[in-house]
């Protein structure tokens, strides 16, 4: 469904990718593994189109998307959970909801909010609460929610069990596991080896910007390149 090749992603004269090619079939979860600063969020910052050196094809369903915008990239049905979560702290967990949705109509976004409170019930209880008051992994479940509000057809999340509690993680894993089911598809950024191996069936293994592995998640663990992949 996505596909990037000879994908190159800077920074001025840092070179953050350096040419790299990936496939993420349809309904499939696809994980991005690596050392600090092999590139996974750059990799993930150049498929949105948000990164200010970029090179190389990138297509979504079948669409050539290389010289896209940010916004045809969300419009051609891509969504990305961010690193660090980065809600909107002093709006209500509603109003961080309703910005996923820019460009829907009153009643889609409606429809959508209330998806969204099926899934997660107690965001709907607290939906008038400032999102700043929520503990790491709550928030964690907010952005995903969010992310989700543009009903992607492919959604991309960066490290979402980065910096929670191992009760929070349970949370955000037990929220993933029921969207990867749905049969979303799925980019994933990970650093949890136990999350990785429980929602996706294949992995990039990247270092210094460059894909160094790909296999199934299962052959990544018999070779013990999934545990390498955060040594560096
Ligand atoms: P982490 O797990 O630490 O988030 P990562 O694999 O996501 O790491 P990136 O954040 O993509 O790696 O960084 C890849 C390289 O690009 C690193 O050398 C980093 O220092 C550099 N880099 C990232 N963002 C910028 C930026 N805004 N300006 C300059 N260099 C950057």
């Amino acid at each position: 469904m996505l596909s990037v090749h000879d994908f190159t992603v800077g920074y001025g004269a840092v070179s953050a990718v350096r040419g790299i090619d990936l496939d993420v079939p349809e309904a499939t979860v696809t994980g991005i593994l690596g050392a600090n600063g092999a590139g996974k969020t750059s990799t993930l910052m150049g498929i949105m189109r948000a990164a200010p050196r970029i090179s190389g094809t990138l297509t979504v369903d079948g669409r050539d998307l290389s010289s896209a915008t940010t916004r045809e990239v969300v419009g051609a049905g891509v969504a990305l959970c961010p690193q660090n979560r980065r809600l909107f702290a002093g709006m209500t967990i509603e109003e961080n909801l309703v910005l996923g949705a820019q460009g829907a109509s009153t009643a889609v976004t409606k429809v959508r909010l209330d998806e969204a409170y099926a899934r997660t019930p107690w965001l709907a209880a607290r939906r008038r609460e400032s999102a700043g008051r929520l503990s790491g992994g709550q928030q964690q479940l907010v952005a995903i929610a969010r992310a989700l509000m543009s009903a992607p057809r492919l959604l991309m999340l960066d490290e979402p069990s980065s910096g929670l509690s191992p009760v929070a993680v349970i949370e955000v894993r037990e929220l993933l596991e029921g969207i990867c089911s749905s049969g979303l598809t799925v980019l994933l950024v990970e650093q949890n080896t136990h999350l990785v191996q429980r929602l996706c069936s294949s992995a990039y293994v990247l270092a210094e910007g460059r894909v160094v592995g790909h296999d199934t998640v299962e052959n990544l663990v018999a070779d013990d390149l999934l545990s390498d992949a955060y040594l560096g």
